[in-house]
């Protein structure tokens, strides 16, 4: 019997949301792994809810919606999204069903080409969380690279500093190693100077890095176009939008631009006539249903 992999997402806002029913497509479509979404509730609309219900039945995967109030002791933030980000990594111990032993958080953003259960069954070699090192391979961007010297540098000596945009979670030596707490009590004085954590949901665990050490998952595992060279998308497994910081194009153009020709087997504007298709299809068989 095949595993079940967990994969933990957020958005909001309909463009967010939009790319989130991708991501759960190309996720399912890419293992022969029953697959467990974990939705944070919060920021998502009604309707969202529902399309993704229907999808998860015609994808044949579960969807779970959670959600953890944050708490009145911990510094709040006046964007939805650094709220968002704060969701991303503080409540890791507390969001999930306590018997879940492992998750991935996948950014919704992402299209991914590679059979997930390949990141599943890794070797964290112990640790509790396993990051992939930013791509340094495109030379246009690697001056924005700020974390290459002075405070982050000294920081992290010769250890790399990770992107956030996909992680997994050994969820049962997270709750063992009290990481919640260790995140929490760092944010929150971290979080005093307004300046600091710019990158939230970035900058913590890489702060803590020291003390919670990060295993380096292969580079292949997050292209993303703006720091990584043409050259090595084609090894890529999984690919994000992520903002690129020379240009302001808009993630949708992005998408279609970037997910199309020979790398894939659906471009981005198939799979999201895909998802439409899909829901339409589970609405009308929804209504024949409550005609009977
Ligand atoms: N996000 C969201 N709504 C927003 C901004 C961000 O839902 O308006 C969530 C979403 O899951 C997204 C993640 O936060 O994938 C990280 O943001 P984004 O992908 O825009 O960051 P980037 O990859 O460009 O650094
Ligand atoms: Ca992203």
């Amino acid at each position: 019997e095949l595993e079940t992999i967990n994969v933990f997402s957020v958005a909001t806002g309909h463009l967010y949301e939009r790319f989130l029913k991708i991501m759960m497509l190309s996720v399912t479509q890419s293992t022969k792994n029953p697959v467990h979404f974990y939705l944070l509730d919060t920021y998502l609309s009604p309707g969202f809810r529902e399309e993704a219900t229907i999808l998860s039945e015609s994808l044949n995967c579960k969807v779970t919606f959670v959600s953890y109030k944050w708490p009145p002791w911990l510094r709040s933030q006046s964007t939805i999204q650094r709220r968002i980000w704060g969701y991303k990594i503080l409540f890791l111990d507390v969001l999930f069903p306590q018997n879940l032993k492992k998750i991935i958080f996948v950014d919704a953003d992402q299209v991914m080409r590679e059979d997930i259960r390949e990141l599943w069954e890794f070797d964290l070699q112990g640790e509790v969380y396993g990051y992939v090192p930013f791509c340094d391979s495109n030379a246009d961007t690697l001056g924005f690279q700020f974390w290459r010297e002075g405070y982050w540098k000294d920081l992290l000596g010769d250890k790399p500093y990770h992107i956030s945009a996909l992680y997994v979670v050994d969820l049962e030596k997270f709750r063992d190693r009290g990481v919640g707490d260790i995140l929490r009590a760092t944010y929150e004085s971290l979080s005093r100077d307004p300046n600091s954590l710019s990158n939230l949901d970035q900058d913590l665990p890489n702060f803590v890095s020291n003390q919670v050490p990060i295993f380096s998952l292969p580079q292949s595992w997050l292209w993303c176009e703006s720091w990584c060279s043409l050259e090595t998308k084609v090894e890529s497994k999984t690919i994000d939008l992520c903002n690129n910081p020379l240009k302001k194009e808009p993630k949708i153009d992005m998408a279609r631009r970037i997910i199309k020709g020979e790398l894939f087997e659906k471009s981005w504007e198939e799979m999201d006539e895909e998802v439409k298709a899909r829901i339409g299809d589970g609405l009308v068989g929804r209504e024949s249903h409550d005609e009977l």
